[in-house]
């Protein structure tokens, strides 16, 4: 398993299990397969309604608790500073976990403009030693700007919308500028059309791999932290069989003319 070294030092292991719209008691069953198949990072959110069933996997699992990379974040509804720290303490419980490994501003909603104070929160819990690690999800460079001016604190995650239909050339150039790592959401485009781009399914053939693969691959080869998601057993062992072969400049460049700039998820600068 790959590890990158996340701007304060703390390290996370590049490759992930994401459980967005697992049910709670599934993800139990997932997250323990996950767990299994060799994962190290989990990647929940207080939104995803399943930390509960996620934390009573990681506890079960018998792999032990330092080994385990843990995220979550904050939701909309939870903006501001107490309502921060509430949110935050009522995450860890319902995970189980004394201290967190990283913990996420879900959305900026820039019309709302709490953003800035609810990072404020966040550096108050980093302080307190109960989360390592604390950084930023669907934060557009304006948005991360704000944060750096007025905090002085850089957000050691940036996880964003990122797959090679939405390559997102100039976050990704903003981050390496300033020491953010770029963590991607739906790496696999939610498994949809992506998944049969001729230009995918072309490379995959060639290494006798899956599309699903060769698209990790390309992440990671990027330098991007992944959190593909699945439910389905045999998917997530196929997901994490990606450290042992490795894509061309070529195939990498060939990857890159796929790029639509088109989102699935919402914009964030108008999302509230
Ligand atoms: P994804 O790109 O990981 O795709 C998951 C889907 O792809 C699965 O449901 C399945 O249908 C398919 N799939 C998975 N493995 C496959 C394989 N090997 N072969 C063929 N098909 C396969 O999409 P995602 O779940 O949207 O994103 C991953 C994680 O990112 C989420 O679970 C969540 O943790 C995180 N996320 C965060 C945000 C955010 O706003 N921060 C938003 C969306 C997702």
């Amino acid at each position: 398993m790959n590890i990158v070294k996340l701007n304060n030092g703390v390290e996370m292991p590049q490759l992930g299990f994401g459980v967005w719209q697992v049910p709670d008691a599934e993800a139990t069953t997932a997250v323990a397969e996950a767990l299994k198949a060799g994962y190290r990072s989990i990647d929940t959110a207080a939104a995803y309604g399943n930390e509960g069933g996620t934390g009573e996997a990681i506890a079960r699992s018998g792999v032990d608790r330092d080994e385990v990379f843990v995220t979550t974040k904050l939701w909309n509804s939870d903006h501001g500073h107490d309502a921060t720290l509430r949110a935050f303490d009522e995450s860890v419980k319902k995970l189980g976990l004394d201290v967190l490994d990283l913990y996420l501003i879900h959305w900026p909603m820039p019309a709302r403009d709490l953003y800035v104070e609810t990072w404020k929160a966040f550096v108050q819990l980093q302080k307190e030693g109960r989360v390592r690690a604390i950084g930023v999800s669907n934060f557009q460079p304006a948005h991360l700007r704000r944060l750096i001016d007025e905090t002085g604190v850089v957000p050691a995650v940036n996880q964003i919308e990122l797959h090679p239909y939405l390559q997102q050339a100039e976050l990704r150039e903003f981050h390496a500028k300033h020491g953010i790592r770029t963590e991607a959401w739906s790496p696999l485009g939610q498994g949809g059309e992506l998944l049969a781009d001729p230009v995918v399914t072309e490379i995959a053939a060639r290494h006798s791999r899956s599309a699903a693969q060769v698209v990790l691959r390309w992440h990671l080869q990027l330098g991007n932290v992944v959190i593909p998601k699945s439910v389905t057993p045999s998917r997530i062992r196929e997901n994490i069989a990606v450290f042992d072969f490795e894509l061309s400049d070529e195939e990498m460049a060939a990857l890159s003319t796929v790029d639509r700039g088109g989102r699935m998820g919402p914009n964030p600068d108008d999302f509230n």
